[in-house]
């Protein structure tokens, strides 16, 4: 695919997953390049530039973010910031008629959601949200699987998500503990991928939640936002989920789906690179062969298709807002103590 023909893509936020992880990742990109970069740290956006090729004058701050609309370089605005950034952000691009792929979760409440979803659409621009684990292998093959039927009766799912966050090591947590950029804790963070798989494993939407949240009082870290939350989750055919997401222990990012036939297990289920399936009834267990591929390629590829085929995107606006929805639920049943209706 000829270079010039990809859509242009322009990163704002320029921290340690857009570096790390999605920057890297437009090397595999069929559709997709990076065109311009939005920070503001003018030294790293120049010297990111260097490294990716992108021209000096496609620089912009969040000053001068808006004069973007004057830019045909760019197509998509990528938004990398954190999350209570992101209504903002998402609103000005759409203003300034670009189409927008915004980070996960979307926004800090369900009315930031909507807004942005409604700038969208008066724009007349895609919005999508990177949920990049349905763009992943693994992912897409267990759902694969549990539609065609391998497990039976889908009876019940676990998922758990965990890391333990550190303002003091790691400048990428120092916004995660406040409550104002962040939205919340672990929920916001990585619960939400344990209440998304619930949701694209089972194809259902839930009707009633109940949660019960722990955060240690004298620890700094959780003054503004939970640590550990544990909520269960009732699907209109009677699937049960139970998820959990945890600031205080380490590395867990797993789910396994139990149906009448059999069960299957993710763990790694959402990992950037590693996925184990294993597949288990009562005569034993098998591991299939699945390729791993590049979620965020994916992902950056199925924005930039969206755009130039006029598709709707596969997780858009109205699906991160389903989440922001569900969490306030589940934050709403952990300080009543009731079960609440959705
Ligand atoms: P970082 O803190 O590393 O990056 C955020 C960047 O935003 C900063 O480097 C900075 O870039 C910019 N920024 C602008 N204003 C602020 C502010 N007030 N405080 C802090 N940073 C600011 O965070 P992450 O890279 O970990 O997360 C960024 C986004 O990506 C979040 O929405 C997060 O939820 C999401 N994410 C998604 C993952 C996934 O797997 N899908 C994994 C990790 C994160 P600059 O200096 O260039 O202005």
């Amino acid at each position: 695919y000829d270079d010039q023909k990809k859509l242009g893509f322009a990163i704002v936020g320029l921290g340690k997953f857009a570096q790390e992880q999605m920057m890297p990742a437009f090397k595999d990109c069929k559709y997709a390049r990076i065109t311009a970069l939005v920070s503001g740290s003018p030294d790293k956006a120049k010297k990111l530039a260097a490294e990716y090729g992108v021209d000096a004058k496609n620089i912009y701050n969040y000053r001068n973010f808006d004069s973007i609309k004057d830019n045909p370089a760019v197509d998509v605005v990528y938004i990398v910031l954190p999350v209570g950034l992101h209504a903002e952000y998402t609103i000005r691009a759409a203003k300034a008629g670009k189409h927008v792929l915004c980070e996960k979760p979307m926004a800090n409440t369900e009315k930031d959601c909507q807004q942005m979803i409604d700038a969208c659409q008066k724009a007349g621009k895609k919005l999508m949200i990177a949920y990049r684990a349905q763009y992943e292998p693994f992912n897409l093959e267990a759902i694969a699987r549990i539609r065609k039927g391998e497990l039976g009766k889908v009876m019940q799912i676990t998922a758990d998500h965990g890391r333990i966050v550190d303002p003091t090591g790691d400048q990428a947590d120092t916004w995660r503990v406040q409550k104002k950029l962040a939205g919340g804790g672990s929920l916001m963070d990585l619960g939400i991928y344990s209440l998304n798989a619930a949701r694209y494993l089972t194809g259902e939407e839930p009707v009633e939640v109940t949660a019960l949240e722990m955060s240690d009082q004298a620890d700094p870290r959780f003054k503004e936002v939970e640590d550990r939350i544990h909520f269960t989750l009732r699907f209109p055919s009677g699937i049960l989920a139970t998820c959990t997401s945890s600031y205080s222990t380490e590395g867990v990012k797993r789910y396994r789906v139990f149906g009448q036939k059999a069960w299957l297990d993710l763990d790694p289920a959402t990992d950037y690179y590693e996925h184990k399936m294993v597949i288990g009834d009562k005569d034993g267990q098998q591991q299939p062969k699945i390729k791993e591929g590049n979620q965020f390629a994916a992902e950056l590829d199925h924005m930039a298709e969206c755009v130039l085929q006029n598709k709707t995107p596969k997780t858009p606006g109205e699906e991160g807002l389903k989440d922001i929805r569900l969490i306030m639920a589940i934050y709403e049943a952990a300080r009543t103590g009731k079960k609440v209706k959705v």
